[in-house]
C-alpha cells in the first residue's frame, strides 16, 4: 500500500507476441527479478492464450499474477475463435484486459461490448482491467474528458460498487501506444483525476478513492517514477518494455517520490 492508500499495480501485455517456449523463459525472468519489490507492488503478466497454462504453472505460489488479454461475455457456446472467462479463471488467470485500444480499433469492440466483458469477468471471479484512452484528433480538438466520459460511463455500464473494488480502469491515451509518446506525468493525472471524479459520480466517494487507475502508453524506465509520483496514477499497463525482463523489472522497481 502507498500513501495513496491504494496497492500500485505494474502489469504487462504482451500482446501478440511470444512463442511457448519464449514466453516460459520471460516469465521465470520476471518472476526472479521482480521478487524484490513484490511486498509494495503487485505484478501481473499477460501473455498470450496459447501460453497461459504453462506460464500459469511457473508463477504458481510466486508473487506475479497471471492475466489474459480479452475475453468473451458468454459462458461456453457457438463462439469459434473465443476464450470464455470460465476458460480464463479454469487455467489460472486473476486479471483479464477488456476494451484495449486495440480491440476497439482493430475488432470494432464497442462501450457495450466491453462492459459485457468486464461484468462476464467479474462474474466468474477475474478482476478486468478495463481500458480507456483518446485518439490523437480528439485531443487535439479538445475532446478528451468527452470521450473518457463516454467510454468509462459505458464500459462501467451494470457494475455496482462492490465489483469496481474488484476492476482497475486502465487510461491509454491511443496516441501513446507503441508510439513512444508518453503523456506527461501532468497530462496523465489531469485525466485520472477526471476519471477519479467519474467514479465519485458513479460509486461515491468511500469507493472511488479505492479503485486503482493505471496509466499506459509508452510506460518505460526512464518515465515511470514520475507517471506514478502523480497521486491519482497507481500503476502501468506496459505493452512494448514489458517484452524484456530486465526493462520490465525496472519499471516494477520504479522509486516514486510522493506529491
Ligand atoms: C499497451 O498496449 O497497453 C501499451 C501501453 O503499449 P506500449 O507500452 O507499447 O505503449
Amino acid at each position: 500500500m502507498n500513501s495513496k492508500g491504494r496497492k500500485p499495480i505494474i502489469a504487462g501485455n504482451w500482446k501478440m507476441n511470444k512463442t511457448l517456449e519464449e514466453a516460459k523463459k520471460l516469465a521465470i525472468e520476471v518472476k526472479n527479478n521482480t521478487l524484490a519489490r513484490a511486498p509494495e507492488v503487485e505484478v501481473v503478466i499477460c501473455p498470450p492464450f496459447t501460453a497461459l497454462t504453462e506460464v500459469a504453472s511457473i508463477i504458481k505460489g510466486s508473487h506475479v499474477k497471471l492475466g489474459a488479454q480479452n475475453c468473451h461475455w458468454k459462458d461456453s457456446g457457438a463462439f469459434t475463435g473465443e476464450i470464455s472467462p470460465i476458460m480464463l479463471k479454469d487455467v489460472g488467470c486473476e486479471y483479464v484486459i477488456v476494451g484495449h485500444s486495440e480491440r476497439r480499433q482493430y475488432f470494432g469492440e464497442t462501450d457495450e461490448i466491453v462492459s459485457m466483458k468486464a461484468k462476464a469477468a467479474l462474474a466468474h471471479g477475474l478482476s478486468p482491467i478495463v481500458c480507456v484512452g483518446e485518439h490523437l484528433e480528439h485531443r487535439e480538438k479538445g475532446m478528451t474528458k468527452d470521450i473518457i466520459r463516454g467510454q468509462v460511463i459505458g464500459s462501467l455500464r451494470g457494475i455496482e460498487a462492490e465489483e469496481i473494488l474488484r476492476a482497475v480502469v486502465a487510461y491509454e491515451p491511443v496516441w501513446a501506444i507503441g508510439t513512444g509518446k508518453t503523456a506527461t506525468p501532468e497530462q496523465a493525472q489531469e485525466v485520472h483525476a477526471f476519471v477519479r471524479n467519474l467514479l465519485i459520480d458513479l460509486y461515491g466517494l468511500e469507493v472511488a478513492l479505492k479503485v486503482r487507475i493505471q496509466y499506459g502508453g509508452s510506460v518505460k524506465p526512464a518515465n515511470i517514477a514520475a507517471l506514478m509520483s502523480e497521486v491519482d496514477i497507481d500503476g502501468a499497463l506496459v505493452g512494448g518494455a514489458s517484452l524484456e525482463a530486465i526493462q520490465f523489472a525496472e519499471i516494477v522497481s520504479y522509486e516514486a517520490k510522493g506529491k
